[in-house]
């Protein structure tokens, strides 16, 4: 499955598709219990406005998070969730404040955080929107290539927005979970809104490989912004901290050492994933629970053998993709032994009864 693919899967949000998808043809997902949340026909919707901190507040639902600041003059919005949620975000958004959406700031290219843009640009014909400049690349085809989602101006590896308490610092560090990730500052806040390269607590989806580069890339961000952050919101999910937020860098490094050694030692990747569950401190990151809203639809522990899958093939030189390392099992080759289909397997109903919020 390439990458327009994943795309396509997300823009559906079908967790079946995607669960298929990832595991090849096995035996279909086992439907939800009663009672708990549909899973397989799209996101749970955008719940109300929650505060943060000052005038920073939070959307959840209906794709990505949806992170509202309120400044002086109008409204920088950063991630408009997946297509449709347009109403719905301005409709929280007017509970805060009657100002104008003045800005909106995509931390990357998939659906889920750009796919409302165009429903506010409709609304507000002068938003200024903003992304890293591989966006361009990343929306060039597609379904997402409509000139709605694209922005109205790029940068290459940092930006000031604005000034004084309004202020905004964008930085990019190189590949990560995609080409283009910005990372968000708001200094008055000491705020931090990750993308997808923190969400859910724990390691990120790598859709086009780089377990490499993801620990590269959360190192660099962890030494640039030290000092300047208290409070990390991800990308899905919750809202954490500075600690967290160094152990996750922390986690993504000893994922792929640990995968080296696996590897050069010719054991299976479930050996590195072992490794690491001997450390207490990466224990949320090895969490089994499914997550309220993960509509990728594992657990973190199954994201850390997926992550360890991706390492294998890259140190084999050999394709990673969605399905390819990346959900299906790695099948063994002459380079590396394979790995256990139970570790990235489909949820099942005892786990998607016992969804965490945290
Ligand atoms: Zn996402
Ligand atoms: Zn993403």
């Amino acid at each position: 499955m390439n990458s327009k693919m994943v795309l396509v899967a997300l823009v559906a949000g079908s967790l079946a598709a995607t669960a298929s998808a990832q595991q090849g043809a096995g035996p279909a997902p086992a439907a939800p219990p009663a009672g708990a949340a549909p899973r397989g026909g799209g996101l749970p919707p955008p719940e109300p406005i929650q505060h943060v901190t000052g005038n920073v507040y939070k959307i959840f639902g209906g794709g990505g998070n949806t992170l509202v600041f309120v400044q002086k003059d109008g409204v920088t919005l950063l991630d408009t969730k997946m297509p449709g949620n347009g109403p719905a975000i301005l409709a929280e958004v007017a509970k805060i404040t009657d100002k104008p959406v003045t800005t909106i700031i995509s931390t990357h290219s998939h659906p889920d955080h750009i796919g409302s843009t165009d429903y506010i640009r409709s609304k507000y014909p002068d938003v200024r929107v903003i992304m890293q400049e591989n966006a361009l690349a990343e929306l060039a085809s597609g379904p997402f290539s409509k000139p709605e989602l694209k922005p109205t101006e790029t940068y290459k590896d940092h930006m000031t927005v604005g000034s004084g308490d309004d202020r905004l610092e964008l930085y990019h560090f190189g590949r990560g979970h995609t080409n283009a990730d910005t990372f968000v500052v708001i200094p008055a806040a000491r705020l931090l809104f990750m993308g997808d390269v923190m969400a859910w607590n724990m390691a990120p989806f790598l859709p086009s490989g780089g377990a490499e580069a993801i620990a590269d890339e959360t190192e660099k961000l962890v030494s640039t912004v030290r000092g300047q952050v208290d409070i990390v919101v991800e990308g899905h999910g919750y809202v954490n901290d500075w600690a967290g937020l160094e152990r996750l860098a922390r986690f993504d490094r000893a994922l792929v050492t640990e995968a080296r050694k696996a590897y050069d030692a010719h054991e299976a990747p479930g050996v590195a994933v072992a490794a690491l569950q001997k450390n207490p401190d990466f224990a949320p990151l090895l969490d089994t629970h499914i997550k309220k809203g993960l509509e990728y639809g594992n657990t973190p522990l199954a994201r850390a053998h997926m992550n360890v899958n991706v390492a294998y093939a890259e140190f084999a030189g050999e394709p990673v993709g969605f399905g390819v390392a990346n959900g299906a099992p790695l099948p063994a080759t002459d380079k590396h032994l394979g790995s256990d289909p139970k570790d990235t397997a489909p949820p099942t109903p005892e786990m998607l009864a016992d969804e965490v919020s945290k």
